[in-house]
């Protein structure tokens, strides 16, 4: 099966390697050469600690990154593919586009999947003209780590199309779960409201950033609390999630907290702005409550 992965990214290079461990032949493509360079590069470093920790030997490190060949060509990097996963920047628009040029570029049997957060399935479904192929394929971040893919079925998604990705899914060593396509799906449904909830007990003033993560942290078992979570998403990205199941389901519970929105808007975007919550111009590490709340 040969495998085309479209944007280069956080998520695609993570995806790329992920396939290229289990022994597919992976097409990545990316508009740009420098963000396929980063990609390669960061696939390098991650085999490289895998190397350090005794999991793979140099020599393996080899046969992954063989097995990843860069494309800037949308068309040439599909052309032979049975499988493409789209993990370009989380836009409508730019998906549309891409899934309109992909249905036109690849061959009739190829699924198409999608790694979106928050975009529906069905919308992206709606302008291809093989809807009963394309289908959500949710990996978390970071992907060779986490287990979970949530794989989701549009409207139209065929039972064969899901049967394959959840195959598929297992061979890549992961766990898949399927879910249907409504706002959300079922990950950030559950998530992003807690989170938001977090959000909006800091400003209602009832605990302090350090002592609402450390509840959560020791009281709930979670590796992170939901403060330091949120920055680590990044929080434009928890607030554009929250904005479309808001949208979706019309529903106030959904209503993303004022905080979050004025944070965003003043550039406090968590981890990759070097403050949100927590402060992270010296490390990376969450201890450092920011000056705002303190
Ligand atoms: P990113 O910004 O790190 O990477 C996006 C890449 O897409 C960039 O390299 C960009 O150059 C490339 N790109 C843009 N337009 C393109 C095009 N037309 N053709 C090919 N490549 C193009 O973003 P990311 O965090 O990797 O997110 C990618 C997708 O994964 C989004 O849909 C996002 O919602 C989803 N996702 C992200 C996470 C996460 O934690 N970051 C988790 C799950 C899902």
């Amino acid at each position: 099966m040969n495998i085309a992965v479209i944007g280069a990214g956080t998520m695609g290079n993570g995806i790329a390697h992920t396939f290229a461990q289990s022994g597919y032949n992976v097409n990545l493509i990316d508009i740009s050469q420098e963000s396929l360079d980063r990609g390669i590069n960061t696939i390098s470093k991650n085999l490289d600690r895998m190397i350090a920790k005794e999991k793979i030997t140099d020599s393996q490190k080899e046969d992954v990154l063989s097995n990843i060949t860069t494309f800037t060509s949308l068309e040439e990097g599909v052309k032979i593919a049975d499988l493409v996963v789209e993990a370009a920047t989380e836009n409508v628009d730019l998906k549309l586009k891409i899934f309109k040029d992909l249905d036109a570029a690849t061959s009739d049997n190829c699924i198409l999947a999608t790694n979106t957060s928050s975009i529906s399935i069905t919308q992206i479904a709606a302008v291809t003209n093989r809807t009963d192929k394309i289908i959500g394929m949710h990996f978390m971040n970071p992907v060779p780590i986490m287990k979970l893919v949530e794989i989701i079925r549009g409207y139209n998604t065929s039972d064969e199309t899901t049967a394959t990705i959840m195959e598929l899914s297992k061979k890549l060593g992961k766990t898949p779960v399927e879910v249907n396509d409504y706002p959300g799906f079922v990950a950030n449904r559950i998530l992003m409201p807690m989170i938001n909830e977090a959000i909006e007990t800091l400003y209602n003033g009832v605990a302090g950033v350090y002592e609402i993560d450390t509840v959560m942290k020791l009281g709930m078992a979670h590796p992170m609390g939901p403060l330091q979570l949120a920055d680590f998403i990044g929080l434009d990205v928890c607030l554009s999630i929250l904005e479309v199941m808001h949208n979706g389901f019309k529903n106030p519970k959904y209503a993303p907290c004022p905080l979050l929105v004025n944070m965003v808007r003043a550039g406090k975007l968590g981890m990759k702005s070097k403050e949100g919550f927590y402060d992270y111009s010296e490390s990376r590490k969450a201890d450092k409550v920011a000056t705002m709340f303190t």
